[in-house]
């Protein structure tokens, strides 16, 4: 009876986001940015991410830090 329980998301309450480990892309001034492989609890109807494990969000946020420093780099 009791399998895998549904994960809400927390953003738009969608009822059942996904676990799995995929390619994430990020767009932030005019530019995208992939993020490989983050691991988590995914919503297909908003995109928001629930972090697995730390390494995801380090990675997540590490890409953030360089998307970030190009920009500024740029400007
Ligand atoms: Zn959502």
């Amino acid at each position: 009876m009791s399998k895998a329980k549904p994960h809400p998301c927390l953003n738009c309450g969608q009822p059942d986001m996904s676990l799995e480990e995929k390619d994430v892309t990020l767009a932030l001034g005019g530019r995208t940015f992939v993020v490989p492989k983050v691991k988590g609890w995914h919503c297909p109807a908003c995109g928001e991410i629930e972090f697995v494990g730390n390494g995801s969000a380090e990675c997540y946020s590490t890409a953030l830090d360089a998307m970030s420093a190009s920009l500024d780099g740029r400007q």
